[in-house]
């Protein structure tokens, strides 16, 4: 499941190959074409992630809500802009799919020296969702939510949802965080995957900044200090920095330059305790447990986190 990190990149992507730029919007599946119709022809003129929602601004108007969830993805294609000197452009994310060729510019996943094919290519499977420029396309399959909204309705569902450090004021994101999370009795380890309580966080982000607390994960929020809540919000902001910047969830500090490559190439090297269940903690040597609360995989070190 993309983590915030990955939805504010998306949101970057269509800053800046969409927005400005009128688009051509269609259904090929057929689920959503009566929403297509809504936006098509318009010109983009906000792109916006909260948490794990992307939102998309139309011109007079209407906005889709989409929500990737567990096998959703974007793929994108065409002449994309890069988000900086150096940066590759996006190409695909969300649930990995092994069937399409994405194409963007010369950056293919498994196909680096794909040859640029014709633009736009045509749809391939269920895409729900294309939207269409003269030089870029976007193709959504498999969302959870692919909705048209007004501005008082995306109004009402970002402020249902908890801070995203990267949406608003900062300081007072860790206010509502605070909260949100001080006066539950509920498992922290819960209450950071609330989307109520905090915006972005998932199953791989929720381990590790446990860990990096060394906070048990039973601990319900009730009974945390407040400065230690407060730690996890700031740290959350860290961490989705680094996410966004990189695209990788790296959530070990201070890795020297080999370390670094190491990790940015191979998931395993990148985290304290998420998938590392039975391996050895790396600060204690405890092997990692996972169980299992509230139906999602959760790691920990029970020696380091007690
Ligand atoms: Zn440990």
């Amino acid at each position: 499941v993309p983590e915030g990190h990955s939805v504010h990149r998306i949101a970057q992507q269509f800053g800046r190959s969409f927005v400005g730029r009128a688009v051509r919007a269609s259904s090929p599946q057929g689920r959503f074409a009566a929403g297509a119709q809504v936006i098509d022809g318009r010109t983009m003129t906000a792109a916006r992630a909260v948490g794990k929602q992307l939102f998309l601004e139309f011109d007079g108007g209407p906005w889709v809500r989409i929500h990737l969830g567990i096998y959703g993805a974007w793929d994108f294609a065409g002449d994309l802009a890069a988000s900086s000197p150096g940066s590759k452009p996006l190409a695909s994310i969300g649930a990995p799919r092994r069937t399409r060729v994405r194409m963007a510019e010369r950056e293919v996943e498994g196909c680096p020296d794909a040859e640029l094919e014709a633009f736009p290519l045509e749809p391939v499977g269920q895409v729900r969702l294309r939207l269409l420029t003269e030089k870029a396309v976007a193709d959504l399959r498999g969302p959870t939510t692919c909705e048209v909204l007004d501005a008082a309705e995306v109004e009402r569902v970002v402020q249902s949802l908890g801070p995203d450090p990267l949406v608003g004021d900062v300081a007072a994101g860790e206010e509502r965080m605070l909260e949100r999370i001080c006066a539950r009795r509920v498992p922290i380890s819960l209450l950071l995957m609330d989307q109520s309580v905090v915006s972005g966080i998932g199953n791989v982000y929720r381990a590790e900044i446990l860990f990096r607390a060394r906070l048990d994960p039973h601990a319900l929020g009730a009974t945390l200090p407040e400065e230690v809540i407060r730690g996890l919000w700031r740290d959350w902001c860290h961490l989705l920095t680094i996410g966004v910047a990189t695209g990788h969830m790296l959530t070990i500090d201070d890795l020297d330059d080999d370390a670094y490559e190491r990790a940015l190439r191979d998931p395993a090297e990148r985290h304290w305790v998420y998938k590392r269940e039975g391996l050895p903690c790396r600060i204690c040597g405890t092997h990692i447990v996972m169980e299992l609360a509230a139906a999602r995989k959760l790691y920990y070190c029970p020696n380091c986190q007690s």
